[in-house]
């Protein structure tokens, strides 16, 4: 059976990934830090809907654990390739620079941009023996445009898009896709402490956008029809890219 890694799909934009791949045929491997009881929700709806799924918990940012928990798990399932990887794992850490200790640098960018490339790398060489895979990247709309508070996590994503636009280069012939998606202000735990009546003025559809809204890109970027869309970064912003 076919499968298809989220990372960090027990909550928010990643639990929808989850849910939207299960209704395309993929068995979800369902990647989280800790936050098990979470995991196991995602793994419920996705059963609910009649799809299947596993938990494959690991901590994107730790090299040694991603190497293990996930060569392991490929090396035991060689039936299973895994064709659809999102990197959706991230965090924020918000603080002008001027206040911004180390570890939060350090802690941001370990876990969207060193993750990126330790969990794509693992993946990769089963893609590319197989010459198929769709890779999508979860990046923000900080990392185009930028946003006070935010240059560890804005220099992140745009890390994570800069990669995005090179990996594109590196494995257009082999048919394998990687893009990016950019979302604005989403309706998640990430954003429960920014206020959606102040923020929403700004946005021309007024609103903040659904997990959903954004999974329903990710499974369009998934398919296999989409096989000429590569290197590409993809608002989902409600009309706010600047
Ligand atoms: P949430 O905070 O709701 O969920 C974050 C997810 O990432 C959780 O599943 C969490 O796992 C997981 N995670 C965090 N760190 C690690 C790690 N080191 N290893 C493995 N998993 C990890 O976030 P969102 O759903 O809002 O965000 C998902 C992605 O979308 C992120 O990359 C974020 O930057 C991006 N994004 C979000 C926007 C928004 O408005 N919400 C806007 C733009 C981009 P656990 O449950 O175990 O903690």
């Amino acid at each position: 059976m076919k499968c298809a890694l989220v990372t960090g799909g027990s909550r928010g934009i990643g639990r929808a990934v989850c849910v939207k791949l299960s209704a395309m045929g993929y068995h979800v491997l369902i990647n989280y830090r800790s936050n098990q009881a979470e995991a196991e929700k995602t793994r419920e709806m996705v059963n609910a809907a009649g799809g299947s799924g596993e938990l494959l918990p690991f901590d994107v940012s730790n090299r040694e654990e991603v190497r293990q928990k996930l060569e392991q798990w490929i090396s035991g399932h060689a039936d299973q390739p895994i064709e659809v990887l999102v990197n959706n794992a991230g965090i924020r850490d918000d603080a002008l620079m001027i206040f911004m200790k180390e570890e939060q640098w350090d802690r941001v960018l370990d876990t969207s941009l060193q993750g990126f490339f330790t969990v794509t790398k693992v993946v990769l060489q089963q893609m590319a023996l197989r010459r198929y895979g769709r890779i999508v990247n979860i990046v923000s709309l900080s990392g185009l445009k930028g946003m006070p508070g935010q240059t560890n996590y804005a220099a992140a994503k745009a890390g994570v898009i800069a990669a995005t636009k090179s990996l594109a280069q590196e494995l257009g012939k082999r048919n394998i896709t990687v893009n990016a998606v950019a979302p604005g202000f989403i309706r998640t735990e990430m954003t429960e402490d920014i206020d959606e009546a102040q923020w929403k003025e700004r946005i021309p559809v007024n609103r903040f956008g659904e997990p959903e809204e954004v999974s329903h890109l990710v499974g369009f970027l998934a398919m296999p029809e989409s096989a000429y869309i590569t290197g590409q970064v993809i608002g989902i912003n409600g009309g706010m890219y600047s």
